[in-house]
């Protein structure tokens, strides 16, 4: 790699414990996009995959982020979703084979989790996408995993609380991805006539249909700090506008109801959840009392 120079040759290595040396370090330092430092991995793995030094946030997986949001305990529901590659789609290689790696590499069905547990003192309904499964994009799996939360969520009367983490609409799914926005969107409004609060987390990066359907339609919007937010990614509009795009133009801070760093998040949602509990928790047909 040429971005980090060994300055005297020597190679870090593990303690000598039993006479063996050369113990592998490959691996284990990466390069910090926000600060360009080389940090140690098991430094910001044990900071939540922040930056210790200037406070990037590393993306996040579906399992760690449901661990750092709810208790113990919690429960995975709607797995064994599986896409069933409606189109029989192949670009480079074919679809199928993609899905089965990713698979294989996330040990998930597709990427996204479902989740119900306790979100400190709330009982809460959480769906984590999963960005390193196929971008985080959104097929059919993705789409009926979400929209049955968003219907357990109205239901069972418990908040929602979705981490968006995605590239967008799923194009080996085609037309059948698209179909989700419209389908997540509706589940959505009928939660809102429920009058179930619903708070959307948007992590780096949340791009293209999922921007355009559930990431943005959140009694709150919150994101983490430098997220790359928006409909079209800022190449795309810089090509179609002919201009350059000013700095940090589609970043989190740009966009969102508030932006908090990942060591707050939990706190914050606590907090938040504790202004918005459901109707029917609180006094939705009470009668004055005085
Ligand atoms: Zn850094």
């Amino acid at each position: 790699m040429t971005w980090f120079k060994r300055e005297n040759g020597d190679v870090a290595t593990a303690p000598d414990t039993d006479g063996e040396r050369n113990v592998r370090t490959e691996g284990l330092w990466v390069k910090c996009p926000g600060c360009r430092q080389p940090i140690y991995k098991a430094h910001y793995e044990e900071n939540l995959n922040v930056c210790p030094k200037c406070q990037h946030h590393f993306k996040m997986g579906a399992r760690d982020r449901i661990g750092m949001l709810l208790e113990p305990g919690y429960e995975l529901v709607d797995r064994g979703l599986r896409s069933t590659d409606p189109l029989n789609f192949h670009d480079v290689k074919p679809y199928k084979i993609r899905l089965r790696k990713a698979q294989e590499e996330t040990g998930l069905d597709d990427a996204i989790l479902n989740a119900v547990g306790m979100l400190g003192p709330h009982p809460v309904v959480l769906s984590a996408m999963e960005y390193a499964f196929i971008g985080g994009s959104m097929g059919a799996v993705v789409g009926e995993t979400i929209a049955r939360n968003v219907d357990r969520a109205r239901i069972q009367r418990k908040p929602l609380i979705i981490v968006a983490a995605s590239g967008g609409a799923r194009m080996m799914e085609g037309v059948v991805s698209l179909m989700q926005m419209a389908k997540i969107s509706a589940a959505l409004a009928q939660l809102d006539d429920a009058r179930v609060p619903y708070i959307c987390v948007l992590t780096d990066p949340t791009t293209g249909g999922v921007t355009a359907s559930f990431a943005m339609l959140g009694d709150l919007n919150i994101a983490e700090p430098g997220a790359l937010i928006g409909f079209a990614g800022p190449r795309v509009i810089e090509q179609t506008i002919r201009q350059k795009l000013p700095e940090g133009f589609q970043r989190s801070e740009f966009l969102l109801d508030a932006v908090v760093h990942r060591r707050d998040l939990k706190n914050y949602l606590v907090r938040a959840l504790e202004f918005m509990q459901p109707a029917e928790a609180s006094s939705q047909f009470s009668v004055h009392s005085s």
